[in-house]
């Protein structure tokens, strides 16, 4: 769909169009909102499949945790071992336009704003909205989160994070330090072994988990998440927090090869290769810090939401005491079921919110 660099008014504008904003505006069709004329979806990327498309290549379905239907259409891929960056983004590619989602790309949000009549004003690089809600659906893939080491800045050899990561055979020949606890950490570290030496370093010890990650589990950790932004506290991420499942194909074979014997986090770098404060050296050519993500609501910041503890204090999916900006797929509902289950809550608040007799009138 074109972008129209004028500015327009809309009741809604979701931020995003990966499985929280495409979500979000199935189910705002659903509680009566007209797409183009009463909401719009903005998102920044050039094509659909928000941050799926971006993956690296050797990620299949078969070892994401579990990508979950979009609402009302279900996702029947031919085949596990197909790569996620193809058929996630064709999936999202055929829900827009079978639900004609009115999805406005590329148009990368900069702003938010409150307008002096209490709207907001929705600055884009593509000319300007005024809506009476947001929905913030921007995913974290944007926001790589790379920790600060002493003499950082003097490693000779290559840092990158997760999301530069493209195959193994790049780092052929050299020694690859992986840094990180998470998903993304144990698989990469399990193909990049194959083509040569690696060294795995966590904060924490790993937390291992035997048996099969079941609903209670999940449920668990969704109620951690919830109630550290309900704190206002910054959310780890529910995929980070469900801890690595013994039985994963990876992971096992991981194991088994003795690939995942974790090493305690270094202290420092230096031009060579990273220290620990026993004077312990490894020797790296490559640090790759799969060290996990923020979330994406830089363009947030003229609202000033930010509590004391860094995150953004909740009121179920919306900010504590702002019930016109939601936040779909930040915390509790950064999961696919998580950000289908919040996309249509938020749309169902939104209808009441908006359509209550004595309420600003409809845009036209
Ligand atoms: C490697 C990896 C594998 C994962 N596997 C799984 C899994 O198997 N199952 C699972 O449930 N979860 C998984 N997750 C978590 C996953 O990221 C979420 O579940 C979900 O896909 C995120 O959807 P989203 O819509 O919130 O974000 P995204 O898919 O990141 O979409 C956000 C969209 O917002 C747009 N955007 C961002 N900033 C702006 C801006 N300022 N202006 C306009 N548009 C903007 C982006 O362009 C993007 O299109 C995985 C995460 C990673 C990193």
């Amino acid at each position: 769909m074109s972008n129209s660099p004028a500015t327009r008014e809309v009741d809604v504008v979701v931020i995003g169009a990966g499985q929280a904003g495409l979500s979000t505006a199935w189910a705002l069709v659903r509680q009566g909102f007209e797409a183009e004329t009463e909401f719009v979806v903005l998102d920044g990327d050039g094509a659909p499949g928000g941050a799926w498309q971006h993956r690296w290549p050797s990620l299949t379905l078969s070892t994401t945790h579990r990508v979950h239907d979009l609402p009302g259409m279900p996702f029947e891929p031919d085949a596990q071992n197909l790569r996620a960056a193809d058929v996630v983004p064709a999936y999202f590619a055929d829900y827009e336009r079978r639900f004609a989602l009115p999805v406005h790309r590329p148009v990368r949000v900069s702003a938010v704003h409150r307008t002096d009549d209490d709207r907001f004003r929705v600055t884009t690089d593509h000319g300007d909205r005024i809506a009476r809600a947001v929905v913030n659906a921007t995913g974290t893939w944007t926001r790589p989160f790379v920790p600060h080491y002493p003499g950082q800045e003097s490693f000779r050899g290559r840092q990158l994070h997760t999301v530069d990561y493209r195959s193994p055979e790049e780092f052929a020949g050299q020694h690859v330090v992986v840094v990180g606890g998470g998903a993304s950490a144990t698989q990469l570290l399990g193909e990049i072994s194959r083509v040569t030496s690696t060294t795995w370093v966590t904060r924490r010890p790993p937390v291992w988990r035997e048996g099969v990650f079941d609903e209670n589990v999940g449920r668990q950790v969704v109620a951690q998440v919830e109630e550290a932004v309900r704190e206002g506290r910054r959310p780890g991420s529910v995929v980070g927090l469900t801890g690595l499942l013994v039985s994963t194909p990876y992971i096992r074979d991981g194991l088994d090869r003795g690939v995942l014997e974790r090493q305690p986090m270094f202290d420092s770098l230096t031009a060579d290769g990273v220290v620990w404060a026993d004077g312990r050296f490894q020797r790296a050519d490559v640090i790759l810090w799969a060290t996990g993500f923020r979330a994406a609501v830089a363009h947030l910041a003229p609202l000033h939401l930010r509590a004391p503890g860094g995150g953004i204090r909740m009121d179920g999916t919306h900010v504590a005491g702002e019930p016109r900006i939601h936040l779909v797929g930040y915390g509790p509902s950064a999961s696919t079921i998580g950000a289908n289950r919040a996309g249509q809550s938020a749309a169902r608040q939104l209808r009441r919110l908006l359509r209550a007799p004595g309420e600003l009138p409809r845009t036209a």
